[in-house]
């Protein structure tokens, strides 16, 4: 037996399609255009490759978008300034903070200064609070990619065994509540679990975020469960070069299970598209519309 492939990039440019589509019905019936404001302080190369990604992405989706840098020396003063004027400008939507953020600004401050309407991310203990709640929130766009992918390949969820790998805010913790708000019974792993072996076995869904390269073994997969792998590690390849590799032993784990999200290809490319998604979703709700359908 071979698991199914979940072609997340499939996923991803059809969710990306969706939300243009319905951007460009906003402009003609409500004569406004999303905005999403990505802000980037100093000059780490690989943040200013996402942030310049994202707003090629935005532009493609028929979104505007607006990058705004600070040099590594800005202060907290500066930045939460910055913040606070994207949150009174009625043509940003979204603003996204792109960490990490130099030694010298507090994360959390910043997080906490985003108006939670524009909250993008996920991020702030306001959406936090509301996801957990079962209240309408803005959901971290990570774990809301890998739910779609699982509505896609299972449809509905109710009392299957969830495992989480991971336990940050960023990925495991919303993974966890959106799988309880599937009515799965979910366990959430992580670096002081006992067992994780035996503890996988019981997952009709194992969700892997731990960035640990391939720790989840073959057999530590339920026959048959469906594995979405969250994980992106860079590792020497056999020609000398370097390769990206999951959290989960792909090669392994394909014999095993029913089926299973690559890396890259899988989890990745949601992530971005569900980026655009809460962009359209906070500017439909900023004028009092309700969210589009985009996940199903
Ligand atoms: P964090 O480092 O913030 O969290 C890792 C979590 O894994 C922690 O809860 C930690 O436990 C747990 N963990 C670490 N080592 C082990 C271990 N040996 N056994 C059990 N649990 C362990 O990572 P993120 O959540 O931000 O990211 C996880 C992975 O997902 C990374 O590979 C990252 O690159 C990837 N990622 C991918 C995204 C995408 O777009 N596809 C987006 C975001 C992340 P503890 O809390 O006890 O320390």
């Amino acid at each position: 037996m071979s698991a199914a492939i979940i072609d997340g990039k499939a996923v991803a440019a059809e969710l990306v399609a969706r939300v243009a589509e319905a951007a460009a019905a906003l402009k003609v019936e409500a004569g406004v255009v999303p905005g999403l404001a990505a802000v980037l302080v100093g000059d780490d190369p690989a943040s200013a490759v996402y942030v310049r990604s994202k707003g090629k992405r935005t532009r493609e989706a028929g979104m505007a978008s607006f990058e705004h840098r600070l040099p590594a020396t800005a202060t907290q003063a500066e930045l939460l300034d910055l913040v606070a004027r994207l949150n009174i400008d009625p043509q940003v939507h979204g603003i996204l903070v792109q960490l990490p953020l130099p030694p010298q600004i507090d994360a959390a401050a910043v997080i906490d200064a985003i108006s939670p309407a524009k909250d993008v991310d996920g991020f702030h203990a306001i959406n936090v609070g509301r996801l957990a709640s079962g209240l309408e929130a803005m959901v971290p766009c990570t774990p809301l990619g890998a739910r779609m992918l699982l509505r896609r390949a299972l449809g509905d969820m109710s009392g299957a065994e969830a495992v989480v790998l991971g336990r940050s805010n960023i990925v495991g913790k919303p993974m966890a509540q959106l799988l309880l708000a599937e009515n799965c019974t979910v366990t959430l792993a992580h670096s002081r679990s006992r067992d994780l072996p035996a503890l996988c076995r019981r997952a009709d869904i194992l969700v892997a975020a731990v960035g640990r390269p391939e720790m989840v073994r073959g057999d530590w997969i339920r026959p048959g469960a469906t594995v979405i792998d969250v994980g992106i590690n860079r590792v020497a390849g056999a020609d000398g070069g370097s390769r990206l590799v999951g959290d989960v032993a792909f090669d392994e784990a394909i014999a095993v299970a029913g089926a299973i999200t690559p890396v890259p290809g899988g989890v990745g490319p949601m992530t971005i598209a569900c980026l655009l998604a809460n962009t359209l979703t906070a500017c439909r709700r900023s004028l009092g519309l309700a969210s589009a359908t985009l996940f199903d």
